[in-house]
């Protein structure tokens, strides 16, 4: 099944980071992505690379970030977020945190947390961020998985840790506590731990939508890959604000929301608090952020707001960013014509430490792609051998090795590490997806996803795709149920939009819907409306998992209650 052409958008006339795709294509190399950064007679380190370098080049002044909590402001220049970091980092020397340890920091999305996480990593041990909503099992899990020896975190969070469950955890410090300790610089202190570019630096759980979460370490090197994704793709300069919505404790707001952005010593916004259309929209106001970037989950949100955006004032945005799942085209179409502005989409993952694959300013976007490979990067459609498959035919998404930012190990799970690279010369996604002529790749589902009804594949995202295309569906999330007859059906799960009620005709219209804008196999034989989708802690992904889960219960109740 192929994708049905959507209109290509090209670019919005301006000055971006890099112009000429197809010439960067042809001269890149990792190398000089990162010869201007940061080593120290062939060391480094992620921390003053981030941000003291900054300071050190004249620029201590700048304002790093503004923080936004309800009715709280404080701003931070680049000079105090170094000076903080420092504080924090003697505070963790003289609690014995030595190279490699694994420190974990759980706290709200504040400027602390940027901070401890930079504190952590100036000294040489590895910072785990723990995403705020957490409760006590996913803490502890993630802790025990790799040893954590210290814990950074604040009054109210650190109740949701059973320290007495995790055996490694030798100290607890929270914020008030550090910020209150008695730690003098002392002359000639060198706090930075210049480290090899192979050190560990961060350990990332991943956002568990197919199973238990993995812990990804990365390496010091990764930040030469943040570096030029976030100069080229975010395409921060000195006078952006950036944005970025997710929290540290998911990959893309420690990579996308402090390394990348901070490398490029753009200044950020940290917002507190939950979500809220008009909380947002008037934080983009307020600040005139000119960079913002999310997830589809939130654009599908505002999207079924509706009118919540007509009473503020976004034309700061220079354009979005979205990862973490498919962009629905409807979702790009509905930024460009209410906003006036594109949504970049980009494909990369936990394990990756870095975009792969993306839609750059300056290059024209295929609503329904991913975008193209980033610069250094080299794109493979594999078959069920590791063989290349022609262009245009869907096959595993895989990635020729190496590249800066791929991580370094799974911790303590060799057997899945050496799984991802088990065609050699590649690394493989788990990803199914297809590349088409002009390079552009088409996500198509999740290996585990693909849905195989009546000997047709049919992938999860196009049908999700079109269904939100209706104007009552506000979010989809599509499997394949089991089927004696025709291997799986096809039964889409959707939440209503405000206004709509559930009727056997509204049904019916929508499934007609599907079948006459995409294909009659493709249209849901069974459609099923919910209260909410089920989805990710972290990063607020439809779980098919669950949905798959639900309906396996429901087959093995109802053979229970027919004695089959
Ligand atoms: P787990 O590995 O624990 O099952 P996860 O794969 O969701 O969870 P992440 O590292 O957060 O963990 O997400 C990476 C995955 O997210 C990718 O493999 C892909 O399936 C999906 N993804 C990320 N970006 C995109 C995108 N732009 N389009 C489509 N899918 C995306
Ligand atoms: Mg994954």
């Amino acid at each position: 099944m192929t994708i049905v052409k959507e209109k290509i958008l090209a670019p919005l006339p301006g000055n971006y980071n890099l112009e000429n795709y197809d010439e960067i294509r042809r001269t890149f190399t990792w190398e000089d992505a990162s010869s201007e950064l940061f080593w120290k007679a062939g060391k480094v380190n992620a921390a003053y690379a981030t941000v003291d370098r900054h300071v050190d080049e004249g620029y201590g002044d700048k304002i790093a970030l503004h923080y936004a909590n309800g009715d709280e402001r404080r701003s931070l220049t680049f000079r105090e977020v170094k000076e903080k970091t420092d504080h924090y980092a003697r505070v963790l020397k003289k609690h014995g945190v030595k190279k490699g340890d694994r420190v974990f920091v759980f706290l709200p999305k504040t400027p602390e947390c940027y901070i401890a996480i930079l504190s952590v990593i100036k000294i040489g041990a590895i910072a785990g961020p723990l995403f705020e909503a957490f409760m006590e099992e996913a803490v502890k899990d993630r802790i025990n998985d790799c040893s954590g020896t210290l814990l950074i975190t604040d009054r109210e969070l650190g109740k949701r840790v059973p320290r007495e469950e995790i055996p490694s955890l030798q100290t607890v410090l929270y914020d008030d506590e550090i910020e209150a300790e008695d730690v003098e610089a002392v002359p000639g202190e060198e706090l930075t731990e210049w480290v090899g570019p192979e050190d560990g630096m961060l350990i990332h759980y991943t956002s568990g939508s197919t199973g238990k979460p993995k812990g990804v370490l990365h390496a010091h090197r990764a930040v030469s890959h943040h570096y030029v994704s976030g100069k080229w793709v975010l395409d921060v300069k000195d006078d952006d604000v950036y944005w970025c919505t997710s929290h540290p404790g998911w990959v893309t707001g420690s990579v996308y929301g402090l390394f990348a952005p901070w490398l490029n010593r753009a200044t950020v916004i940290i917002q507190g608090g939950r979500f809220k259309a008009e909380d947002w929209y008037r934080l983009i106001e307020e600040f005139g952020v000119t960079i913002w970037y999310s997830a589809p989950t939130a654009f599908r949100m505002l999207l079924s707001k509706g009118d919540a955006l007509k009473q503020f004032d976004l034309s700061s945005l220079r354009h979005i960013l979205s990862v973490g799942e498919p962009l629905n085209p409807e979702v790009i179409h509905w930024a460009w014509n209410e906003l006036g502005v594109r949504i970049h989409d980009t494909w990369w993952m936990t394990e990756t430490g870095g975009h792969l694959i993306v839609n750059l300013p300056a290059e024209p976007i295929k609503p329904g792609s991913m975008g193209r490979p980033f610069p250094g990067i080299t794109v493979g459609i594999l078959d069920e051998n590791g063989q290349e498959l022609p262009r245009g035919e869907v096959g595993q998404l895989a990635i020729r090795t190496p590249w800066a930012g791929l991580m370094k190990e799974i911790w303590g799970n060799k057997d899945r590490f050496d799984a991802y690279f088990k065609y050699e010369g590649w690394y493989l996604s788990g990803d199914l997806a297809y590349q088409d002529e002009d390079d552009y790749v088409f996500f198509q589902s999740r290996d585990d996803d693909m849905i195989n009804s009546s000997g047709e594949r049919i992938g999860p995202f196009e049908v999700e795709s079109k269904l939100i295309e209706h104007p009552a569906v506000a979010e989809a999330g599509v499997i394949g149920k089991p089927d004696p007859v025709r291997g799986e059906i096809v039964k889409a799960f959707i939440t209503l939009r405000p206004g709509f009620r559930e009727s056997a005709e509204l049904l019916e219209d929508i499934r007609v819907f599907v079948k006459q804008g995409l294909a009659a196999h493709a249209a849901p034989r069974e459609i099923e409306v919910m209260e909410e989708l089920p989805k990710t802690v972290i990063s607020g992904k439809i779980l098919r998992r669950e949905l798959k889960a639900l309906e396996a219960k429901r087959a093995e109740e109802s053979s229970v209650a027919t004695g089959n």
